[in-house]
C-alpha cells in the first residue's frame, strides 16, 4: 500500500500524541522546506512555552580535558590527531571556573573532557563532591563519556546531577561508519540506560548533517529519544575538522538542525534542549534561532581562556577568545532580543523540580 503523507498533517498529528512512525519522521524530514518549517517551529514555541514560558536556562561549561582515548572519525581532539595540543585542568582550576560561574549567575556546572584516564573514579569523585560542598545550590553535571555501571553509579551517589552522553546516531552501520571497530551503539545505549536506572537526569543527542547521515538514520534517532525518555536532548550540526578523516565532508545545515530541534519539542514536550555552540558556529544568529524553533538552554563557555582554543571538536568553533563574563552578556543580551529571559537557578528538568 503506498501512503501519501502531508507534512502539515503530520505535525498535527505529532503536536496532538508526540509520536509518529518510522516513515512518518522520514517524510517530515525529507521534505521539510521553508513552509513546513515555519508551520513547525510556531507550535514548538508553543509547547516550550506552556512548560518554560520564555525562560531560558544556562549551564556553565567546562572542558576541563583535550585528551582522549577514542578516535571517533569526527572529533577534532580524536586521539590520533597530533596536532592537538593537549591539556588538563587541575580540581583547583576547575574550582575557580565553578568561582567565577557563580558569580556570574550560573547554578549548573557542565564538566566536559574527552575520555581521559588521568582522571581516575576518586579523581572525578573529589571534583564532584568539592564542586557540592562549595556550591551546595548548583547542579553538577558529567559529560566524560562511556564508563562502566558501578562508575556511573559511584559519581551520582558522590553527588553528580545529570549527565550528557549523545547517542551520536541510533543506527548501528551508521554508528560504525563514524567510530572505530571498539566502539559501538549498542554500548553507548546501554550506557544511556544504565544512568536512566541510576537516577541521573540524562542527556543525549546526535549530530545533524553527519557523513553518510539520511533521513531514515535521522527518523530511528527519534525514535530512540521516544523510546528512551530522556531529561535533555542536545543535537548540533556536523562540523568538519581539518585534522579529521572527515575534513572535506560537507557540514550540516542550519535548516535541518532547527527543524530536527522543533521535531524534539514535539517529540518531548517537556525536554530540556540547548540551543548549542556549534548551531552559532554555522550561523552568527544560529542559537536565537535554535530557541525560536523550541529549544530552551543556551551552554555558555566557562573554561579558562587560555585552553578555550584547544577543545577544537570541530573547525571555527565560536567564543575560544572572549572571557567568560563577556560570553554571559553577549548571551544575555542575545535572548532578551528575541523576547527571552535568561534564568538565575538550577533548571532541572520539571520532572525533578521541588
Ligand atoms: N567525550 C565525551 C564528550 C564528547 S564532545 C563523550 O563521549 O560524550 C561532545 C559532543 O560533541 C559529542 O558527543 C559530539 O556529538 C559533538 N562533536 C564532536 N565532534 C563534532 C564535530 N566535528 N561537529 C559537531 N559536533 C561534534
Amino acid at each position: 500500500m503506498i501512503k501519501i503523507y502531508n507534512s502539515f498533517f503530520l505535525i498535527d498529528k505529532l503536536e496532538k500524541n508526540s509520536r509518529l512512525t518510522a516513515d512518518e519522521y522520514s517524510f517530515l524530514i525529507k521534505n521539510q522546506n521553508p513552509n513546513t518549517s515555519d508551520y513547525l517551529f510556531s507550535k514548538a514555541r508553543k509547547i516550550r512555552e506552556r512548560y518554560y514560558n520564555n525562560d531560558v536556562y544556562i549551564r556553565g561549561l567546562i572542558e576541563f580535558s583535550n585528551y582522549c582515548k577514542n578516535d571517533c572519525l569526527y572529533c577534532g581532539i580524536r586521539r590520533s590527531n597530533s596536532n592537538v595540543q593537549r591539556y588538563r585542568l587541575s580540581e583547583k582550576d576547575i574550582l575557580s571556573c565553578c568561582d567565577e560561574g557563580y558569580r556570574l549567575g550560573f547554578r549548573t556546572f557542565v564538566l566536559q573532557s574527552g575520555e581521559d584516564g588521568y582522571y581516575t573514579d576518586d579523581k572525578i569523585v573529589s571534583i564532584i563532591k568539592e564542586i557540592k560542598k562549595c556550591f551546595p545550590d548548583c547542579a553538577v553535571t558529567l559529560s566524560i563519556g562511556e564508563k562502566t555501571f558501578e562508575q556511573y553509579k559511584a559519581y551520582f551517589d558522590s553527588g553528580a546531577d545529570r549527565y550528557l552522553l549523545r547517542h551520536e546516531t541510533a543506527d548501528n552501520e551508521h554508528y560504525n561508519r563514524l567510530h572505530p571497530q571498539d566502539l559501538s551503539a549498542e554500548n553507548r545505549k546501554q550506557c544511556l540506560w544504565n544512568l536512566k536506572e541510576i537516577g541521573y537526569q540524562v542527556g543525549t543527542g546526535f549530530m545533524v548533517g553527519s557523513p553518510f547521515q539520511t533521513p531514515e538514520n535521522l527518523a530511528q534517532d527519534m525514535l530512540f529519544l521516544k523510546e528512551l525518555q530522556p531529561h535533555m536532548v542536545g543535537i548540533g550540526p556536523f562540523i568538519s575538522h581539518k585534522d579529521t578523516p572527515f575534513a572535506h565532508m560537507p557540514s550540516g545545515t542550519m535548516e535541518q538542525t532547527l527543524f530536527m530541534i522543533g521535531l524534539i519539542r514535539l517529540t518531548l514536550p517537556t525536554a530540556l534542549i540547548p540551543s548549542t555552540t556549534a548551531l552559532g558556529t554555522i550561523n552568527p544568529m544560529g542559537r536565537e534561532k535554535g530557541i525560536l524553533a523550541g529549544a530552551n538552554v543556551v551552554m555558555p563557555n566557562l573554561s579558562p581562556l587560555a585552553v578555550r582554543k584547544k577543545y577544537m571538536l570541530y573547525d571555527n568553533k565560536i567564543c575560544t577568545g572572549d572571557e567568560s563574563a563577556q560570553c554571559v552578556v553577549c548571551m544575555k543580551k542575545r535572548m532578551e532580543s528575541i523576547g527571552c529571559k535568561v534564568i538565575v537557578n538550577k533548571g532541572d528538568h520539571v520532572s525533578f523540580a521541588k
